[in-house]
């Protein structure tokens, strides 16, 4: 490495001066942006290396180089230039090891040792912080060390479920479906209590929502493995209102939710039609939020539309961040099908992922499961994966139904993708949010069905021939113009059209 040309005269070792250099560049990129954006994003990068040319900042993750990359290039580019006086090159690389050296205070504590017990569940007393090592303290956890009598640091011995090792960042695929999503939990992680509180996230069922929401509780407990997460489904913290009722001992359990630095409740939406514990939850959120600790939670669907949800909760569940996680696309279903196999110890062919990433089009608890039976099904025949195999194995996937598709199946297909009601394509709305699917499904119920146009109009709410024309027209453009939309199109038209039998 070349020396630091353009820094004043700074004493002692390399290392001072480039923690130096690095601390003067923190206060310029603070300078440019919100704290909580630096807290996120440039509290835990360090400074990699600086020669005549280029500066090379480090961060602990491919996620976090892309985020900066893509949106902080040009503030890192002014700071450099505010401190240095020229304009070097920044690099952005990813380099945990050296993040972690970076942390390393004077006299850290040694690494715990490890118990050679094999994982087990960990909704154990949490254990003595690894030092500044997130990756041993997770290793320490998954591995039940612990420390006696000391139940109150980390993930709390009263969360409901131990943290499961494979839910972390690094396991989840990011696509265009969940990047908001991914992005939102890494931010709040990054900062608890500051940059979203609470995060809610939202979406149906099996698209990874428990995933991220255990990905961040390990993501806290890396940089400190003191947080006190308390993680629970909703149904817990139900029942343990209704007991602490029935047993008279509020205020222990009052006691035990207040004193959390994260809160984690998973399928909040649980919550709907319990007015008593919906004021006890208000409460307990106000309490936490009031003192500037970090509320996480997930639920099936908006907070708007969690039924007789009370009004104030709704009303906070939106202060902080509300993110949908969707369905996958395509690319990133064949992308954790992918992921998923490997893990498992075999790699899927393209042809074969792409078989599966069709058929199974909603729920990635789904894929998994077919790549599980599939390895299983290689495994116990001692046969090659193959199409035929894969065929044999996911019968029921490839299992058709009878007859021709039905307007229903169109219908059905439809209000499931765009997560509209049946009413609303019938109705008279006309937002784009209706009126597309709408027409998708009248150019799909024209392509595949022998209905007439007046019969097609007759599905939704009685609109005449001219409309769905109209539709039916639209529709086939855009079919032909953009490619996204044929992909589509062409999807459902496949699956409507698979062979029956
Ligand atoms: P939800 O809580 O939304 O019902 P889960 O978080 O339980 O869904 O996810 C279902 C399964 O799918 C889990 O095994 C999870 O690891 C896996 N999964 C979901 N999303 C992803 C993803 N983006 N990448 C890898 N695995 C995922
Ligand atoms: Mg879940």
């Amino acid at each position: 490495m070349k020396p630091q040309e353009a820094l004043s005269p700074e004493p002692a070792s390399d290392g001072s001066t480039k923690q130096a250099l690095w601390e003067k560049l923190q206060r310029a990129i603070r300078s440019r942006m919100k704290p909580e954006q630096f807290e996120t994003w440039f509290r835990r990068a360090a400074l990699a290396s600086v020669d005549g040319e280029t500066l090379r900042i480090a961060v602990q993750n491919s996620f976090s180089r892309d985020w900066l990359r893509t949106y902080y290039s040009e503030a890192l580019a002014e700071s450099v230039r505010e401190v240095l006086h020229d304009s070097r090159r920044v690099e952005v690389i990813v380099d945990p090891e050296l993040l972690l050296q970076s942390q390393v205070p004077v006299g850290a504590p040694g690494q715990p040792a490890r118990s050679a017990s094999g994982p087990q569940a960990l909704a154990t007393p949490a254990v003595e912080p690894a030092g500044p090592n997130g990756t041993l303290a997770r290793e320490a956890r998954a591995l039940g060390t612990q420390r006696a009598g000391d139940n109150t640091r980390g993930l709390l011995a009263t969360s409901d479920v131990g943290l499961n090792p494979k839910y972390t960042f690094d396991n989840f695929v990011v696509g265009p479906c969940n990047r908001f999503a991914h992005a939102a939990a890494l931010g709040s992680a990054e900062a608890p209590g500051k940059a979203y509180n609470p995060f809610f996230l939202h979406g149906s069922v099996g698209l990874g929502k428990t995933h991220l929401l255990q990905s961040l509780c390990w993501a806290i407990l890396d940089r400190n493995p003191r947080a006190r997460i308390l993680f629970l489904s909703c149904e817990t913290f139900v029942n343990h209102f209704i007991n602490s009722l029935e047993n008279g001992d509020i205020a222990k359990f009052r006691n035990k939710y207040r004193n959390v630095d994260v809160l984690v409740v998973d399928d909040i939406h649980l919550l709907a039609n319990k007015d008593r514990t919906q004021e006890e939850f208000f409460h307990t959120f106000n309490t936490l939020y009031q003192s500037g600790k970090q509320i996480v939670l997930s639920s099936d669907s908006p907070p708007k539309d969690i039924p007789s949800l009370q009004e104030r909760l709704v009303s906070r569940f939106k202060w902080g961040l509300v993110t949908e996680i969707e369905p996958p696309c395509f690319e990133t279903r064949m992308a954790i099908l992918k992921r998923k196999s490997r893990e498992r110890g075999r790699e899927l062919s393209d042809d074969i992922a792409s078989m599966l990433a069709e058929r199974i089009d909603s729920n990635i608890r789904e894929l998994e499961g077919a790549v599980t039976k599939l390895l299983g099904f290689a495994g116990v025949s001692g046969l090659p994966i193959s199409a035929e195999l894969a065929r044999e194995a996911l019968r029921e996937l490839f299992h058709a139904r009878r007859g021709q598709p039905t307007m229903e199946d169109i219908l059905t297909l439809v209000t499931e993708h765009f997560s509209v009601r049946l009413s609303d394509l019938q109705s008279k709305k006309r937002t784009n949010a209706i009126a597309y699917p709408r027409q998708v499904a009248m150019f799909l119920a024209r392509q595949i069905t022998r209905h007439s146009l007046e019969e097609i109009g007759g599905f939704f709410g009685g609109r005449d021939h001219s409309t769905v024309i109209y539709a039916v027209d639209k529709i086939q453009e855009l079919h032909e113009q953009d490619p996204a939309t044929r992909a589509l199109l062409d999807g459902f038209l496949g699956r409507l059209q698979a062979p029956r039998n």
